[in-house]
């Protein structure tokens, strides 16, 4: 610590890329990098994070800071720079990265607080100025409060205190960690097990779960202990008590015990893991950065080796960090971590409270816990010494960040692994094109995993044409289910096996029409057409959720003949129980999943077997593991692949791809019926027969010649406003200081982008490519203005995943 008077260098959560120069108070002990602090900036306060090196020379003389928060730093320095660099990489503020690093609400336990004295409560106030009096008047209830609490501000303040401090009418109080969480919620079952019970819980399986884990505990458990060892969420946990069989109250906080080890799992590797496993262990041990893409079909084993190289890396005493991509439903790898390195697992759920959040931060950062799971935001997990990162299906598009700071989880965890000589694991059965390429040119080590586990075969995938379907009168040419997929089903229910059909479209029907005078009722704010909702009683725009109910006359003519055209999973289902009335059917999507036990209910009731047919947009793609499914239907695999996008091809064949490894997990084999307009587009042919190399190096071909990623470095640069002139005008702005500015670059555009009005703004698009990321960025630099124009937005994003 060094002497009074000095400035520091804060990140601020502000759209300004620099950092801020701030002076100490006298007296202040200098506060470690790390340590958050509150500094006043134009008339707001905002918590900032001190970084370590020099701050810049300020114009004039710096401002104060506050208040210091932290007694010890929130963050590691490694962690900073990984920010730094993070932030100049995706063209964002070190402070906006700061904060989605941090949990939302990590309490402030260094912070000063004070208290009056009996001397202070007695002073008679002709002793005391004005400013000293107010602070007394405020303390006088005998609560302590924060210097920020206390009335006036800045340097009056201060002086004040310390004149109140000075004199013994005021005591300085420091709030420890432990005073401020003693106590913890817990939950405990009411009911013994029995018919009585089983009765009140019904079907719900999650219920029957969790009482069984306490019964066998012995003990009450936190919720978040239940939800580490059996997955049910507060949703479960707030129904059970509701029911009366849990009881809910506050215990004294309990210890952590003492580090017990699970087992690993039984099996002996195979040899391909075995090969896997061997390079990984040997570069965790010398600690060397080691860049892998393990390329694996789904089944063939991959989460075996990151559950082993995660036993590696805490052998070694060194830490770990395992990102899965956002998919609420499978709790299922965070509970297998949970039961095999019991408290030293941290589980980071896109569903914890922000006081979970914190506290497991905290865990992490004390070193208590250093094997973390968790999605994107898990990347910047405080783990001390990491000696093993891992990104299970690293081509999953929620690794990207779509809103500022766009950053890139995969991104943060090479640069994290390079600085600290550790393993980076890309795990995937379909790469993405960036992982591919580089595992092709070296930059990545390639470990395969050839086949499934116990040699199961992959599902039989049949491509259906749907320009040979005849399709029913109202179907417009697009039958819903053609007859070979109708066959199957068939086959599948009196089986008593189950299916799965992908729509990827959420609602009733994607828009309305007019058949008199074409009006398609699009959104008011938006350039979309809006979805039918409810059967045709709602539209609903799905950007900005505008909604209203459907005209029953247009509004345009006057006509009476309203359709309702195409296809969305409300109306598959619909149609799938007017065709099979005997079959118990669900739908998953993002409307089903918002709805109260969502989600959880409806995986729930398909592996308990309650329901026999899953209908689902994307999300019924991922993850699951439901041995009984011998059958996947993609009713239409055109939409994604029809989308302006030059991913268009690899998510759609990475979409087939899972969905297909949905289909004889279990010992029947499984088939998938895949149903297109484009039979012989090169993304369906390839992923029907399980082509993952030959699909790469096709697509790489493309974006070769296009000069796409991965060979161009590519950045969208959206310009908006609610004024179309002043967008336009903006874009055109920075269009011209794009031209003006470095060679080798690349620039399409200003152009409306595709989306062209959103919630009421206009859109210009400008996209620019360049063969490096440093002469992007330093195009970026020069052409984008700090602060844009008024009334205007500007957004950069740097390696954008869409481009909407
Ligand atoms: P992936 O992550 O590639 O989809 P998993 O790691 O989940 O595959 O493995 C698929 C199944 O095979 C799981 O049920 C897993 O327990 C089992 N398994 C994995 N490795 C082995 C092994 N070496 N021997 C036997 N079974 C294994
Ligand atoms: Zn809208």
């Amino acid at each position: 610590m060094t002497s009074a008077g000095s400035a520091i260098r804060v990140a601020l959560p502000l759209p300004i890329r620099q950092t801020f120069t701030y002076a100490l108070p006298d007296a202040t002990p200098v506060p470690d990098p790390g340590v958050r602090v509150r500094v006043p900036f134009g008339e707001r306060a905002l918590t900032g994070v001190v970084m370590p090196g020099e701050p810049d020379p300020a114009p004039g003389a710096p401002r104060e800071i506050l208040e210091v928060l932290d007694a010890e730093p929130v963050c590691p320095p490694e962690l900073l720079a990984t920010a730094e660099r993070v932030a100049r990489r995706c063209f964002a503020a070190t402070g906006e990265v700061l904060r989605s690093a941090l949990p939302a609400r990590l309490p402030a336990t260094g912070a000063i607080r004070y208290r009056i004295t009996e001397r202070g409560a007695l002073a008679g106030s002709a002793s005391v100025g004005p400013a000293e009096r107010s602070i007394l008047e405020m303390l006088a209830a005998g609560e302590t409060r924060r210097v920020v609490e206390l009335p006036g501000d800045g340097a009056v303040r201060r002086d004040a205190l310390r004149s109140l401090e000075e004199r013994g009418f005021v005591r300085a109080v420091s709030t420890g960690r432990e005073a401020a969480r003693r106590v913890e919620l817990a939950y405990e079952t009411k009911v013994p097990a029995g018919e009585d019970r089983d009765a009140r819980i019904a079907r719900s399986r999650r219920g029957r779960d969790v009482l069984e884990h306490l019964d066998a505990l012995g003990r009450p458990a936190t919720a978040a202990e239940i939800r580490e060892a059996t997955g049910a969420g507060p949703a479960v946990l707030k129904r059970l008590t509701e029911l009366g069989l849990l009881r809910r109250f506050e215990q004294d906080r309990r210890e952590i015990p003492a580090p017990a080890r699970g087992v690993p799992s039984p099996h002996p590797a195979t040899e391909a893991q075995a090969a896997a496993i061997d390079r990984i262990a040997a570069a965790i041990r010398d600690r060397r950065f080691f860049p892998a893409l393990l390329q694996g079909v789904t089944g063939s084993g991959k989460t075996e080796v990151y559950l082993r190289a995660i036993r590696l890396a805490l052998d070694a005493g060194r830490g770990a960090v395992w990102l899965v991509p956002e998919i609420a439903l499978t709790p299922v790898f965070a509970r297998e971590l949970s039961r095999q390195f019991g408290p030293l697992a941290a589980v980071l759920h896109s569903a914890l409270s922000d006081r979970e959040r914190a506290d497991a931060w905290d865990r992490v950062r004390r070193g208590e816990a250093r094997a973390v799971i968790g999605p994107r935001s898990a990347a910047f997990a405080p783990v001390a010494d990491p000696g093993l990162f891992v990104v299970d299906e690293e081509q999953d598009a929620s690794y990207k960040q779509r809103e500022s700071p766009r950053y890139d989880a995969r991104d943060v965890v090479a640069l994290r692994a390079k600085e600290n000589g550790a393993a980076l694991i890309l795990g995937s059965a379909t790469p993405s094109m960036e992982a591919w390429h580089a595992a092709e040119a070296g930059r990545l080590e390639r470990l395969v995993l050839p086949e499934r586990i116990a040699g199961r075969p992959l599902p039989e995938v049949r491509i259906v044409d749907l320009r040979r379907q005849p399709a029913r009168p109202d179907e417009k040419g697009v039958p819903l289910f053609s007859a070979a997929l109708l066959e199957r089903l068939e086959e599948v229910f009196a089986r008593g096996e189950q299916a799965i059909l992908l729509q990827p479209r959420r609602g009733f029907a994607p828009f309305l029409l007019c058949r008199e005078c074409g009006e398609d009722f699009g959104c008011r704010r938006c350039s979309v057409s809006r979805t039918v909702h409810e059967k045709g009683r709602r539209l609903v725009c799905h950007y900005c959720g505008e909604r209203s109910p459907a005209p029953l006359r247009c509004p345009e003519c006057g006509g009476g003949v309203l359709e309702a055209v195409g296809a969305g999973t409300e109306r598959v289902a619909e149609r799938f129980s007017e065709r099979f009335p005997g079959v118990p059917c669900a739908v998953l999507d993002r409307d089903t999943a918002r709805r109260r036990g969502g989600a959880d209910a409806v995986v729930d009731a398909v592996r308990t077997g309650a329901v026999q047919c899953l209908i689902g947009t994307q999300m019924v793609a991922k993850g699951h593991d439901f041995p009984n499914v011998t059958a996947v239907g993609v009713l239409s695999a055109d939409t994604l692949l029809n989308f302006p996008d030059f991913r268009a091809a690899e998510k759609t064949f990475q979409l087939l791809a899972q969905v297909a490894g949905r289909s004889g997990r279990g010992d029947a084999r499984g088939t998938v019926h895949v149903q297109t307009f484009h039979p012989e587009h090169p993304a369906i042919r390839r992923a029907a027969v399980h082509d993952v190399d030959g699909f790469a190096r096709a697509e790489l071909e493309f974006r070769r010649a296009f000069f796409y990623p991965p060979f161009a470095e590519l950045a969208a640069i959206l310009v908006s406003s609610a004024d179309r002139d002043r967008a336009e005008a903006a874009a055109a702005q920075v269009g011209k200081g794009l031209r003006g500015g470095p060679e080798g670059l690349r620039i399409s555009g200003p152009a409306p982008a595709p989306l062209e009005r959103l919630q009421g703004k206009w859109r210009f698009q400008i996209l620019l490519r360049a063969a490096d990321r440093r002469l992007l960025l330093a195009a970026l630099e020069a052409a984008v203005p700090e602060r844009p124009p008024a009334q205007v937005q500007i957004a950069v994003d740097v390696d954008p995943q869409d481009l909407m």
